[in-house]
């Protein structure tokens, strides 16, 4: 067993890095206040090889695999998460197509998505179904060559910035709900689609969140992804992934707590001495260090097994749950460790603060996590 990460490894985390510091940083708390959204930024990782770098050369990507591309995620989220999902997640939603899409989809989309030129969104959850995927309603009926599409979705990354997305559209209603949705490639700019950006999200500002309507949306058949009422497994298979990806954006906010916060630990004094120094601070700082050692673990171990082909989707819901854990207690321990400060905004530990809850929301709740890993061990 060897832990140690390849040199291209080593070197694409210190690239991703040093990208993050010297593109997103100075922008970050502008982009936090004004819930700006950074199409310049991601054009520019783009040209660095950090846009859908998952994805094989073929397809635009830079071959780097899963894990790769969990190292760029977490080194983008050491310094914003919201303006790093801006990047890694300008191909959501691809990762279906890449898995089960034709040789025409693929072709189509993933590479002017990893070039920077288009983004795509994965449209699933609806106001009235997010957790119960069994529980969705737009609907796509067939006509002619086309599907003709009638929904609603809601919380949607990239809605209103995306070129397009992959829709989760009833196309069987006589199945049973798990074989009745299927994933279908919507363009963005197709007639009766109407999109409205959601103002106001806790954290995670600068990415862009919205709600669409879809009324008569017109799109061929050939847009739908592998065969009709396989939505289900192929959403299934979808977490795999992207689930490792958010992971990962705990652990580059988590790490950048700790490092941020043991800095003002030597610097910030209290009673004569560093607050470092307090054994209370250390036991802060020390059970931040072991929770982020094991997600590190967890995150890397769930992305390479993927990259093997031997996807685990319990350890994925595992990881993904620990994760959403650990940066909400190393910002809570941030913030507590930088006491007043770190409730002002001049701070970045208040902003992270307000970021990691999302990881234990999006991408599943840490409660259906619990759910998955509960049924897993239940199965066995
Ligand atoms: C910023 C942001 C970005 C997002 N991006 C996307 C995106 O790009 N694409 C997309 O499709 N969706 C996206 N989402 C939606 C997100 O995945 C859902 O919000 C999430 O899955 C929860 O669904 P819900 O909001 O409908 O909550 P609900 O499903 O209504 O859940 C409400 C509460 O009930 C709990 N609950 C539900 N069922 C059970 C159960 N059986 N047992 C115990 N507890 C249960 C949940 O855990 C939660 O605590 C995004 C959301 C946000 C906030």
């Amino acid at each position: 067993m060897n832990f140690e990460l390849s040199e291209e490894l080593k070197m694409l985390k210190e690239m991703a890095y040093k990208f993050a510091k010297t593109e997103i940083a100075p922008v970050s708390l502008e982009c936090d206040h004004h819930e700006k959204y950074t199409p310049e930024i991601r054009k520019k990782a783009a040209e660095n090889g950090l846009v859908g770098a998952w994805l094989p050369e073929e397809y635009g990507g830079a071959g780097v695999g899963i894990l790769g591309n969990s190292i760029i995620t977490e080194e983008l989220s050491k310094v914003d998460m919201g303006i790093g999902l801006n990047i890694v997640a300008a191909p959501f939603g691809c990762e279906s197509i890449f898995q089960y899409g034709s040789e025409e989809l693929k072709q189509k989309y993933l590479p002017p998505v990893c070039a920077g030129d288009w983004v795509s969104a994965g449209a699933y959850t609806e106001p009235n179904a997010g957790t119960d995927a069994s529980g969705y309603k737009t609907r796509a009926v067939k006509d002619g060559s086309d599907y003709v599409i009638n929904g609603n979705k809601m919380f949607i990354t990239n809605g209103t910035v995306c070129d397009f997305m992959v829709t989760a559209c009833i196309t069987n209603p006589e199945e049973k709900k798990h074989n009745s949705f299927s994933l279908i490639v919507v363009d963005a700019a197709t007639k009766g689609v109407t999109r409205n950006k959601i103002h106001g999200k806790m954290g995670i500002r600068s990415s862009d969140t919205a709600e669409i309507a879809l009324e008569d949306v017109r799109a061929p058949q050939s847009n739908l992804i592998g065969k009709e009422g396989r939505g289900f497994v192929q959403l299934m298979h979808f977490f795999d992934t992207t689930r490792i990806m958010v992971s990962a954006q705990g652990l580059g906010l988590s790490q950048a707590c700790l490092e941020t916060s043991i800095r003002y630990c030597k610097e910030r004094t209290a009673f004569g001495a560093p607050i470092g120094s307090f054994q209370l601070s250390q036991k802060k700082l020390s059970e931040m260090a072991i929770q982020i050692e094991a997600l590190r673990n967890l995150v890397y171990k769930s992305a390479w097994l993927i990259d093997q082909g031997t996807p685990d989707y319990t350890l994925a819901a595992m990881t993904k749950f620990y994760s959403g854990q650990t940066a909400v207690f190393c910002a809570n321990a941030a913030v507590e460790l930088h006491g007043g400060y770190g409730y002002i905004d001049e701070y970045d530990v208040q902003k992270w603060y307000r970021d990691a809850k999302i990881l234990e929301l999006y991408e599943g709740t840490k409660e259906a996590e619990i759910l998955t890993i509960g049924r897993a061990l239940m199965a066995k």
